[in-house]
């Protein structure tokens, strides 16, 4: 298959199995990132933006991440983002989806120049729609390959990984994200970002840039129906449920 062909083929890979996602029904598999990223990189038809499917039931990460959150943190809370994002881009220039504009590569090199309502709730579409794909039922263990090899090299061991990255979410004041990115330079590096601000944003604010190959959202509104306050234990429980092919897939998929 020629690249047309093979990101044709891709697509529909990508469209079935979101289309197999029927009534909140457990789809046979998740998306792999070559079919995540082809996804979301494209508009739907019509211009618009719209909620992906969860790749599992809200259940499904049970006793980890509970049914309740998910449900609302997806439907609510990612539901709001999509929404807001389709009213902010009308309000301001509804050809930015048009031709080349349509891509988020395209909104996050000139983010600085958009109004809040759009910088924020494209953000939050983003990382929300990634953030979902870090997640599987019975995931965690740990990473193989290629990533497992970078993350020794970078830190150690992967404890030495996990204790930092836990860090990193627990130290960002009120709320916003924790990363793994990897960088311009191919380095593996541990950060994290205010409100929905991502790794992607070409913005001043955002310290490390480069490819988003883990995330954990550590939004009050990601536990506190279970964990009330107590992030740390989120964190901890999240390990259980990381879906580690996802930032493998990421990872590689990455020059
Ligand atoms: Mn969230």
């Amino acid at each position: 298959m020629d690249n047309n062909s093979r990101r044709d083929f891709i697509k529909k890979s990508a469209a079935l199995a979101i289309g197999a996602v029927v009534a909140n029904k457990v789809m046979s598999k998740t998306l792999t990132a070559a079919e995540f990223l082809e996804k979301e990189s494209i508009m739907a038809d019509g211009g618009k933006f719209t909620l992906p499917a969860l790749p599992y039931a809200y259940d499904a990460l049970e006793p980890h991440i509970d049914k309740l959150t998910m449900e609302i943190h997806h439907s609510k809370h990612h539901q709001a983002y999509v929404d807001n994002l389709n009213k902010a881009i009308l309000a301001y220039d509804g050809n930015l989806l048009e031709g080349a504009g349509a891509t988020f590569d395209t909104i996050f090199d000139k983010i600085a120049k958009l109004p809040a309502a759009l910088h924020n709730n494209a953000g939050g579409h983003y990382n929300h729609s990634l953030f979902w794909s870090m997640m599987k039922p019975n995931g965690g263990g740990e990473p193989k390959g290629k990533l497992a090899d970078a993350i020794k090299l970078s830190f150690g061991s992967l404890d030495e990984f996990k204790k930092q990255f836990a860090d990193a979410g627990m130290k960002r004041f009120g709320s916003g994200w924790a990363w793994l990115v990897k960088t311009k330079e191919g380095k593996l590096v541990i950060t994290s970002t205010a409100n929905q601000d991502n790794p992607l944003m070409n913005l001043d604010s955002v310290e490390i840039k480069g490819t988003p190959i883990l995330t954990i959202d550590v939004w009050e509104h990601a536990y506190y129906l279970k964990n009330q306050n107590r992030r740390v234990e989120y964190i901890a429980s999240w390990w259980n449920v990381v879906n580690w092919e996802t930032a493998e897939g990421l990872f590689v998929a990455t020059k």
